[in-house]
């Protein structure tokens, strides 16, 4: 009950929020830790532990006193690793004018951006289906998300793309592999965008979150055909470091400089004794777990391939797969969650309700244990 000289706490936020829904993803999150030895398949992130070099680096920069703030931009050496990785797999056009900040998570790096870079009435060109950050952090600048469709194949067609251009448009996200969908476009669709907006003058941010888990190709990034791109990345998913938060971004060094202002101001600096171990990061080969979510992938689809419509995912730790027998996608997922299996609707991401996303970043046994139910619900 409220007296009437207090003001009801919901007056006081911000408009902007509005926007926000509590996300689909965190629904399915909550019901699991109600079930009781759920088959989790609805998690995005790798299952496999910090390697140990990295652990020993962290706790070893916490013994020996590096427990303060890091320069704003992040450990020079750090920069400087990353960079020269960078540095080796782009074209040297399009490094001339590439600095780097470190952020809090590859989540630090978008925020700073869109932050830095959008102004209410912008737009923003996505891909539908979306991570659940970008049209909500454009949401929070004032901005407006374009979703381009990219329903059945999850592939975007440029003349499509072209088509919903506007003089407001500034920004165009992109994400492969992708989280939904695990797509991995055809170079030429990441070549053609990637010109786009050089041409058009809009800037190209891509998250490349998952460029590690590409199993049918080498990651070509589209900074390699438009050098204005700016990239961001980190190490959540590549050496299962979610809850250390350290992420980064590299492109044009103006609009870095202006993130690095941005940070100094809101998360100050990434955690350091996680900015050290990602710097022993650099020196893990991860090959063996990529190799091992590959078979995960192929086991999958094998199982699933007669009585699913799966597509063609050829990275990320996720199948976007077709709802059977033309249901809905929530309502596919509610009778999942009763049968114990976890799952997102892709509600959550798209405009349509027609799928559910698996991630297979689990065991053997508990992909096993989903399929098993998966197959069954195909026949009901
Ligand atoms: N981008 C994509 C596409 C993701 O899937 C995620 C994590 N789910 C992130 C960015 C954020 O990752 P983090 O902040 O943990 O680095």
């Amino acid at each position: 009950m409220l007296h009437n000289k207090q003001r009801d706490p919901a007056e006081w936020i911000a408009k902007a929020m509005g926007q926000f829904e509590s996300s689909g993803i965190r629904k399915v999150f909550d019901l699991a830790r109600k079930l009781k030895d759920p088959v989790n398949l609805s998690i995005g992130q790798p299952d496999f532990p910090v390697p140990e070099i990295i652990r020993h680096a962290a706790v070893k920069a916490i013994d020996s006193g590096h427990n303060s703030y890091t320069v704003t931009q992040g450990l020079p050496e750090l920069r400087e690793g990353i960079l020269a990785k960078v540095r080796e797999n782009l074209p040297p056009t399009a490094c001339e004018d590439r600095s780097i900040l470190i952020t809090s998570g590859t989540t630090g790096a978008l925020v700073l951006t869109l932050t830095c870079v959008l102004d209410p009435g912008d737009e923003v060109i996505g891909f539908d289906p979306w991570f659940v950050m970008y049209p909500n952090l454009t949401g929070l600048s004032g901005a407006k998300f374009i979703a381009v469709d990219t329903a059945p194949t999850f592939v975007p067609d440029p003349n499509r793309v072209r088509s919903l251009i506007t003089p407001k448009t500034k920004v165009m996200i992109l994400n492969t592999p992708a989280n939904p969908t695990g797509a991995m476009w055809p170079l030429e669709v990441t070549q053609a965008l990637a010109e786009m907006c050089l041409e058009k003058g809009i800037l190209l941010i891509s998250d490349e979150i998952y460029s590690m888990f590409s199993y049918d190709g080498p990651f070509i990034s589209p900074a390699q055909f438009n050098p204005q791109t700016l990239v961001i990345d980190g190490f959540s998913k590549s050496h299962a470091m979610t809850g250390w938060r350290v992420g980064y971004a590299h492109g044009p060094s103006r609009l870095v400089e202006e993130m690095i202002k941005l940070q100094q101001f809101t998360f100050v600096c990434a955690p350091s004794m996680a900015q050290h171990g990602a710097l022993a990061a650099l020196n893990v080969d991860m090959s063996t777990e990529v190799a091992s979510y590959k078979e995960r992938r192929d086991f999958i689809r094998r199982e699933l391939a007669h009585d699913y419509d799966i597509g063609q995912p050829g990275g990320a730790f996720y199948l976007y797969v077709r709802a059977p027998h033309g249901r809905n996608g929530t309502d596919f997922v509610a009778e999942a969650i009763n049968r114990n299996l976890l799952i997102i609707p892709g509600k959550v991401f798209s405009h349509h309700d027609t799928h559910f996303r698996i991630s297979y970043a689990a065991t053997m046994k508990t992909i096993e244990r989903g399929v098993e139910i998966l197959k069954a619900m195909a026949k009901a």
